[in-house]
């Protein structure tokens, strides 16, 4: 029977492709039809990992098989980022012999917070990287502790290795819950570290106690060196901890290592690192990550570089919650020069339709001088211009446009440097209109 499904689902996605479409969930739907249990069923490798983050976890799964297909193993990975269950079941049945044995030494999965529970019941994980969790798509998910609560579940059984961000509490707590190995990456103190930060309402609790915890520093949002004095939880080791950040240049020292990257920012490093953390757990030698590292871009709208006819360059950014959404304004604003910014903000199922996290982002900082102008659009166009008028940006200053063509014609007319943050769903047909000036 299973070798029915397999090849069920792999003439599907052969039969997609030569019609032009990508394949998708499809396959991986109608296996699941056929065999609910199917993924039980493969012959895994020893090497599963398995990534998870609000944000930045696509950009961390794409970096892992990167280092892993240099160091010359044989990577099967998610790239495109279907990450829903279904999503990993399509990938996985293009990826196996009809015997179901997985064609790889090594299976990266960039897997949905929400989806990771139910996944690792199927799948034989011997690392997961809990990156980060921020408030997202609440419509979707219901709260940040519903997707804890869902983590730590499915930490409970686990035996694998667990690489956790010692800089967040939510992920931190999953420690609580596990007997696996737990091995934490951090940022000590550096410079650019906070004393205080506003940015977010989680993180404050100790998740044993309930006292309220004590934050040494921050780095951004709820991210930095906590301990509740009460019992002690936050006092554990971070294994690969930076003691030195150089934003300019966009390097990191960690364990007396230089690593440099193309994304300048904090919430940059920390993706890198954590990817520094698990390949260096899986024995890669530390050379070939930092080859990788080096010149590593994602593209698809993750500080994705275009170059309009005038010279000037353009900078295009998703964003989808306050904490993406706040590092991003503030690495703008880092930049130099006169800027200009263009906001999509759409709500469609895949942005998640709620949008009142805009409430919260403090696009107060771009009620600046060096803000030429803020061109707003998307589905949602005229709840983003009223926050950013609400937010102190001069009326002068706040252009709105019916649509992502007309707002993309406009960025050509000055000459500042351009800035495009726009909602998941929004983001290819920025690309297209880009493409096409
Ligand atoms: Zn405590």
């Amino acid at each position: 029977m299973k070798s029915v499904v397999i090849f069920i689902a792999k003439f599907l996605s052969f039969f997609m492709n030569i019609l032009g479409r990508t394949g998708g969930s499809l396959p991986g739907v109608v296996a699941l039809k056929f065999d609910s249990r199917i993924l039980e069923k493969l012959v895994w490798p020893k090497d599963v990992v398995v990534v998870t983050a609000t944000n930045g976890k696509s950009t961390m799964t794409n970096m892992i098989a990167d280092v892993f297909e240099k160091d010359g193993r044989r990577v099967v990975v998610n790239r495109q980022g279907d990450n829903l269950r279904r999503g990993v079941v399509s990938l996985m049945m293009k990826n196996v012999n009809l015997l179901g044995r997985v064609r790889g030494d090594v299976v990266v999965l960039e897997v949905d917070e929400m989806s990771v529970r139910d996944l690792m019941r199927e799948v034989p994980v011997s690392v997961l990287l809990v990156g980060n969790i921020f408030r997202d798509q609440l419509d979707r998910v219901g709260s940040i502790e519903n997707v804890i609560s869902r983590l730590e579940e499915c930490v409970v059984e686990y035996s694998g290795k667990l690489v956790l961000c010692g800089d967040d509490v939510g992920v931190a707590r999953l420690s609580l819950k596990t007997k696996a190995e737990v091995v934490y990456f951090g940022i000590g103190r550096v410079e650019g570290s906070l004393d205080k930060c506003d940015e977010s309402p989680d993180g404050k609790i100790c998740p044993r106690c309930g006292e309220l915890l004590r934050y040494e520093f921050y780095q951004y949002s709820h991210l930095g060196r906590f301990l509740c004095v009460e019992c002690r939880f936050g006092d554990f080791k971070v294994e690969y901890l930076i003691d030195k950040i150089n934003l300019d240049i966009g390097s990191f020292i960690v364990r007396g290592v230089e690593f440099k990257i193309l994304n300048k920012t904090t919430y940059g490093v920390y993706n890198a690192l954590g990817v520094v953390a698990v390949c260096s757990e899986m024995g890669v030698d530390v050379r070939v990550v930092k080859d990788v590292l080096v010149e590593f871009e994602i593209g698809n709208g993750r500080m994705e570089v275009f170059e309009l006819k005038n010279g000037k360059k353009l900078v295009v950014n998703v964003v989808k919650n306050v904490a993406g959404a706040n590092e991003i304004i503030k690495w703008i604003m880092s930049q130099s020069g006169k800027k200009e910014v263009f906001i999509v903000l759409n709500n469609a199922i895949a942005d998640g339709e709620d949008i009142g996290w805009i409430e919260d982002v403090k696009f107060e900082i771009l009620a600046d001088e060096n803000i030429e102008r803020v061109i707003c659009g998307g589905m949602k166009v005229e709840d983003i211009s009223i926050r950013i008028r609400k937010a102190g940006v001069e009326d002068s200053k706040i252009l709105v446009v019916r649509n992502i063509k007309e707002g993309v014609e406009k960025l050509c007319d000055k000459n500042s440097d351009k800035f495009i943050m726009v909602s998941y769903t929004g983001v290819k047909s920025v690309r297209d209109e880009l493409r096409k000036l």
